[in-house]
């Protein structure tokens, strides 16, 4: 198997060089040349197995890697979770299920794929003098999966940045008492596009560049457009199937819908590109905030960026630039890649660009895209809770939301999966207060009294926050973001 980029689909590279460099030089994303396809009985029968052995299967079709390696790796990466199902399928009623991503060390589907992306990389280095520097920008759930999945690994260091006011209490205090030795944090002073574009700027910059090589460093990100987070995406949606499947839910071929809340457009791909492997999908449902650029994008054919930016009870889809698009352009195009060019150069020229309409109402046979403000999200979060007795937090509630608008105006009754993408307890304060109506001002006093409402207990991955200690206080300037890092890089040449 071998990659090529979105922007030029002539030149390949394999997997793992793919995922050393995040990005391709000429500024497009990393795409399989071809999709391996995976027979529908190949699909049945992941559900006898576990989920680590399933993820070992679907890797090994993208990457060339050692057998016995591809099955150390998954189970190790999925030993942490706190459930051996890793992703458990919940049943709401006879057509909603939920798909439980968050069981993983930092309580967001982002420990899927940063559990893995480590163990690729430290493979891939092996035998090279260089290290690693990775940088990457964070909307709350990304950052400290990364800082949990890098941390410690040999090769390596990892520097993440987060805006200030973007991400909620836990996130916060999540990240800045991240242990390791070889992590930083900041905060940048910001919203999430201003560390993003900060952290663009830097893998644009040559001087930068040249001091982080001086100093025996190669560049990587860990953001969702590098491939070795999307791969290990793919697995859980061919899993979930299984289980509807072997659970008599649905007939095996038989098509089914699944809605995710999206920011980055990076979970939802890894959905589409499941179904570009066989897997039979009706619609995937494209859920956002009230930054609803994707909305716009899947009701119009055009992709608005200028536009306000909101923050909103779900942070980490915050988001008016969702970089994996491009590579939903790419395959909607039938993988012209000039046509790829001309609308990413209209994005960063101009801020928008306009799809063809022939290519748009393919888009909308597969895609459907709908928003839920904050107040909306509350309100399924107190309506879920009641109907059915399960606590979404506020990311998976505006999937929830979305999905309801969708089959009331559609009458599709198709079996839908909602994706979960964060534990509510990552978000105790909004989802205590959407579920009682009551606000605790201290986040682990909400934590405990959603505990007693619900009866379920505070993971334990929260508790240890209540007396870990601060290790992480800077907060700088997008502008001081390279200064910032060059320092963290001295530092650690100090200390070796
Ligand atoms: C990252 C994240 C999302 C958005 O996922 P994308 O892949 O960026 O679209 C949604 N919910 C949570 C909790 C997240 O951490």
């Amino acid at each position: 198997m071998r990659l090529v980029s979105t922007r030029d689909a002539a030149n390949g590279i394999s997997p793992l060089q793919a995922v050393i460099k995040g990005i391709a030089s000429d500024g497009g994303l990393f795409v399989p040349q071809m999709f391996p396809k995976i027979p529908l009985n190949q699909i049945k029968v992941m559900a006898e197995k576990t989920y680590a052995e399933a993820a070992a299967d679907v890797l090994g079709m993208f990457f060339d890697l050692d057998d016995d390696f591809l099955r150390d790796m998954t189970r190790t990466a999925y030993a942490g979770f706190d459930t051996p199902d890793v992703a458990p399928v919940v049943k709401l009623n006879p057509v909603e299920y939920v798909l439980e991503l968050f069981h993983g060390p930092t309580l967001a589907f982002k420990d899927f794929a940063l559990q893995i992306l480590p163990r690729l990389i430290s493979e891939a280095l092996k035998g090279k003098e260089e290290k690693l520097l990775v940088l990457t920008a964070t909307s709350g759930d990304t950052g400290k999966a990364a800082l949990e999945g890098f941390k410690d690994v040999p090769g390596t260091d990892i520097s993440v940045f987060y805006p200030e006011e973007g991400v909620s209490y836990m996130q916060k205090l999540q990240m800045s008492t991240q242990t390791g030795k070889n992590v930083h944090v900041s905060a940048v002073r910001g919203n999430f596009d201003d560390a993003q574009t900060g952290i663009k700027r830097l893998f644009a910059d040559k001087e930068f560049n040249k001091k982080v090589n001086d100093a025996g460093y190669f560049l990587s990100s860990a953001n969702s457009i590098n491939f070795g987070r999307l791969a290990p995406q793919i697995v859980y949606y061919l899993y979930a199937y299984s289980c509807l499947a072997a659970w008599g839910v649905i007939s095996l071929g038989d098509r089914i819908n699944i809605t995710v809340p999206t920011g980055n457009f990076g979970n939802i791909l890894a959905a589409y590109y499941a179904k570009q492997m066989g897997l039979p999908i009706k619609r995937l449902i494209c859920a956002s905030n009230k930054n609803n650029v994707l909305t716009d994008f899947f009701d119009s054919g055009r992709y608005m960026a200028n536009r306000e930016f909101f923050k909103t009870a779900s942070p980490s889809m915050d988001i008016v630039i969702s970089s994996n698009m491009e590579r939903l352009l790419f395959e909607a195009h039938n993988r012209d890649s000039t046509e790829v060019v001309d609308l990413m150069a209209n994005l960063s020229n101009m801020g928008s660009y306009e799809i063809d309409s022939s290519v748009y109402s393919k888009l909308q046979e597969e895609f459907y895209g709908d928003f839920c403000d904050d107040s909306a999200t509350y309100k399924i979060i107190k309506s879920v809770y009641e109907r059915f007795g399960y606590v979404m937090d506020t990311h998976t509630a505006v999937a929830q939301g979305v999905y309801e608008k969708y089959a009331q105006r559609s009458g599709d009754d198709t079996v839908n999966l909602i994706v979960a993408t964060a534990s509510p307890y990552k978000f105790a304060q909004e989802v205590l207060y959407s579920i009682t109506g009551k606000t605790d001002d201290a986040p682990f006093g909400a934590a405990e009294e959603l505990a007693r409402i619900t009866g379920i207990s505070v993971p334990n991955q929260i508790n240890i926050l209540k007396n870990a200690r601060v290790l992480h206080k800077s907060i700088v300037s997008k502008e001081d973001m390279a200064s910032e890092v060059l320092r963290f890089i001295a530092s650690k040449k100090l200390t070796e």
